[in-house]
C-alpha cells in the first residue's frame, strides 16, 4: 500500500500499533530498549540495539519496509528497503508512541541487572 500524500510505500495511516510493547518479547518474556512501529500493519517491534531485534526481524519475515520510532518525542521514519531515513513521514493511526510513564529499556520488572552489556551496538 502507497500513502497517497507522500507516495511512500508500506504505509497503512489507518493499522493502529499492536500494543505497547515489542509482540514477540511479550509473548517470550523478552526486554527491550527502544521500540519502532510497522507503518504497515502496526506491528511494535524492539530495535536493533534490543537482543532480539524484532523490528528487524518483522521486516525481514513480511516484507514490510517502514518503521516510525514508538519513543515518546520520536516521529522519524526507517524505510528498510531504500534504506533511508524520513525525517517527515505520514501521519499513522494514534497512539504514536508508547506510554510515556513506560520505562525505557523495558519492561523493567523483565530487565535483567547486567542488560547494558547485552545490547548491539
Ligand atoms: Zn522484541
Ligand atoms: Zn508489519
Amino acid at each position: 500500500m502507497t500513502d497517497p500524500n507522500t507516495g511512500i510505500d508500506g504505509v497503512d495511516p489507518g493499522a493502529p500499533p499492536s500494543g505497547t510493547g515489542c509482540v514477540e518479547c511479550d509473548a517470550a518474556g523478552g526486554w527491550w530498549f527502544h521500540l519502532r512501529r510497522c507503518a504497515q500493519c502496526g506491528h511494535i517491534g524492539c530495535c536493533d540495539s534490543s537482543p532480539a531485534q524484532h523490528a528487524t526481524a518483522h521486516w525481514t519475515s513480511t516484507g514490510h519496509p517502514l518503521i516510525q520510532s514508538f519513543e515518546p518525542g520520536e516521529d522519524w521514519f526507517w524505510d528498510y528497503g531504500a534504506n533511508a531515513l524520513y525525517e517527515a513521514g505520514p501521519e499513522l493511526a494514534p497512539p504514536v508512541s508508547h506510554p510515556a510513564d513506560q520505562p525505557t529499556p523495558g519492561p523493567a520488572d523483565r530487565l535483567p541487572p547486567d542488560w547494558t552489556s547485552k545490547l548491539h551496538s
